[in-house]
């Protein structure tokens, strides 16, 4: 199946009177079909499997930014230290300190994103509210010299439930607004939420970063790899 050029030209050009960014979610499609769309000038790939991730960023341009959006396991963290742009799924303090870990090893400041549950299937990862308030109330956060929390990110239920949707999103939107107010830089700018089936819904809830894959490359019909 061809990249949808022209769908995105308009998700982009919609989102880009937005203000909001977009992630072109490239996992499983090979890298000619990330190439299509970097001629047309987009730079920001999602990928889920650090295998994967570590191939496309050897072979393609080195300007393009990745972004980590799947579940991470701490000892596979150093392989993608080196490049990554931005790690979305961070759910958990132990992922956070070996992030920083290895970014001072590459001697980078990584930009990370914490991931919040808020679906209601248990499958998901992430902090939940009362933790992540924690976290962000302790004061920790400072002794990861290395990492800048640049915002949170979130999958809603997977539902076709509009209400349950907003919800969700909603609840995530205000974990956001409350997190903000410990970080007075504004360096805590991204909420990281909304995906094909759902952006427009994220977006009127507040996102500020939209994770699509489908609507641009079509559906994923064969297993990713691990
Ligand atoms: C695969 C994936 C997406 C993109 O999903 P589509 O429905 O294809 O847009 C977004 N976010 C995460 C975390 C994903 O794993």
């Amino acid at each position: 199946m061809p990249v949808n050029i022209s769908a995105y030209q308009s998700i982009q050009a919609t989102l880009v009177d937005q203000g909001v960014t977009l992630i072109a979610v490239s996992k499983t499609k090979p890298k000619e079909e990330l190439m299509e769309l970097y001629t047309l000038g987009h730079r920001s790939f999602g990928e889920n499997y650090v295998q994967e991730l570590v191939d496309k960023a050897a072979a393609l341009p080195k300007d393009i930014q990745w972004h980590f959006i799947g579940h991470l396991q701490s000892n596979k963290v150093k392989y993608i230290a080196p490049f990554v742009f931005m790690i979305h799924g961070v759910d958990s303090e132990k992922l956070l300190q070996e992030i920083n870990k290895q970014a001072v090893k590459q001697n980078r400041i990584i930009d990370c994103l914490l991931q919040v549950h808020i679906a209601t299937e248990e499958t998901k990862f992430g902090f939940d509210g009362p933790a992540l308030h924690e976290l962000l109330m302790s004061g920790r956060i400072a002794s990861y010299t290395n990492i800048r929390i640049r915002g949170l990110m979130g999958m809603a239920s997977f539902s076709e439930d509009q209400a349950l949707l907003s919800q969700e999103f909603y609840t995530l939107k205000t974990y956001f607004d409350k997190a903000q107010q410990a970080f007075p830089d504004g360096s805590f700018d991204t909420l990281s939420m909304g995906m094909s089936s759902d952006y427009a819904l994220a977006i009127s809830k507040g996102s500020t970063m939209v994770r699509i894959g489908s609507l641009l490359f079509g559906a994923r019909n064969y297993p990713a790899p691990k």
